[in-house]
């Protein structure tokens, strides 16, 4: 049911892991619950003089495999629901692509659509200023996630560097280029999904050159989404939706032009030669490859029975209810699940701080063939595990990832 909470779905999610993996009830214990949440009050000076406080969150989930690393996310109604949720997946995710990092999440309550610069600078900065002592490049390292962008990681890192009077670099990643920042960080996420895609085309004996694409969603991941499978692999891509509603051209969509369309009026609806559709139709469309890169909970027991993809690529988190992922299974709907398929994302963070630590910087193709040896031996591990024990790939991926977290727990003596 859609009732439920995002963070109630990773806890389900983690239950039937467990019950795979047969873990002891104290192990499971520790996985279903955040290792440390804080909630902080964020008093900031508005333009019109007035004095608005703010709610903001950051959660720890578990940092047996190294410092936490998680987004920050401005949204209205993300609650700490939300945020425990993105913390959760955020440790999956991490150990999921074996990097030395564990997971977390963090956010504030506001609308970033209705504030000006200087508030929002004011906004970022006050989050700093409660949160220094619990971050940093071996504690916890914040990043981007549902709009926030490297200017708002820019004052962010900025603020910390006033209150700790040194250049902790690796504090933040995400950054401006010219501040520490990684090449290949602002695309990562929807390039590393393109590598997940190929990868399970060639499961699927998908021909991506003649591969239809629907994007939901057209945020920084759904652009470059619909940008990279038409420049890399040759897909096209018929379809694209935001909050606004959905366009459609058989023949093929471009890219750019959506984007331009979108930064001009507000949303993709309109765009010349296309034809609307809604983003409920665009998902059940018949198309090779279906990538949600919007919020969560969109494709659920309602609507999966009609989702008619053969490979469904989550560029968002947790865009597939658990009931839903029972109906893709049995339709055999090859699913990337989410924590794999976005993980490009943290996967170039993680590159950012390794480089930030150096102080020594990559090229671009680096960090390309970087990023394609992660994903590719990722989504490797899922496929050769559903395949091994008869599992779906979201349990898959779900067992990879806790494995990996309860013998970092062992190692260190926790349980
Ligand atoms: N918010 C992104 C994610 O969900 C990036 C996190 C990071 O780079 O630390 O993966």
């Amino acid at each position: 049911m859609s009732e439920q909470t995002s963070f109630e779905i990773t806890q389900k999610q983690l239950d039937e892991c467990v019950e795979l993996l047969k873990l002891d009830p104290g192990v499971h214990a520790i996985l279903r619950m955040p290792m440390r949440e804080i909630h902080v009050s964020l008093p900031v000076r508005m333009d019109d003089g007035s004095l608005k406080v703010f709610q903001g969150y950051r959660v720890q989930y578990n940092n047996a495999k190294g410092p936490t690393k998680g987004g920050i996310r401005f949204h209205p109604d993300k609650t700490i629901d939300n945020i425990r949720a993105q913390a959760a997946w955020m440790t999956w995710k991490c150990a999921l692509l074996d990097l030395p990092l564990g997971g977390a999440g963090g956010g504030i309550l506001c609308n970033p659509k209705e504030m000006s610069r200087g508030e929002l600078e004011r906004l970022s900065r006050a989050y700093i200023d409660q949160l220094s002592d619990f971050i940093g490049p071996e504690k916890d390292i914040p990043a981007p996630d549902v709009y926030t962008d490297p200017q708002v990681m820019a004052w962010m890192m900025d603020e910390y560097f006033k209150i700790n009077r040194a250049n902790h670099f690796g504090v933040i990643t995400g950054k401006p280029l010219a501040i520490g920042g990684s090449i290949g960080r602002t695309d990562a996420a929807a390039r590393g999904a393109m590598y997940a895609i190929r990868e399970a085309a060639q499961v699927h004996g998908l021909d991506l050159t003649k591969a239809t694409v629907a994007v939901q969603g057209y945020g920084n991941a759904g652009y470059f989404a619909a940008l990279l499978a038409s420049t890399l692999y040759g897909c096209k891509v018929i379809a694209a939706s935001d909050t606004h509603g959905g366009i459609f051209n058989e023949n093929g969509l471009d890219a750019e032009a959506i984007r331009k369309q979108k930064s001009m009026t507000g949303s993709v609806v309109g765009l010349p030669n296309t034809e609307p559709i809604t983003n409920e139709e665009l998902l059940e469309l018949k198309v090779d490859i279906l990538i949600p890169a919007a919020l969560e909970n969109v494709i659920t027991e309602t609507n999966a029975p009609r989702i008619k993809a053969t490979i469904l690529a989550e560029l968002s988190n947790g865009p597939t209810t658990p009931e839903a992922d029972a109906i893709l299974l049995k339709k055999g709907v090859h699913q990337i699940p989410d924590f794999l398929c976005n993980a490009g994302g943290v996967t170039v963070s993680y590159f950012e701080m390794v480089q930030n630590a150096y102080m020594y910087y990559w090229d671009k193709e680096l960090v390309h063939s970087r990023l394609d040896k992660k994903m590719t031996s990722s989504y490797n591990a899922v496929h050769n595990t559903a395949t091994r024990f008869n599992i779906d790939m979201r349990k898959a991926a779900y067992a990879v990832a806790v494995m990996r977290v309860v013998e970092a727990m062992k190692c260190r003596g926790w349980i």
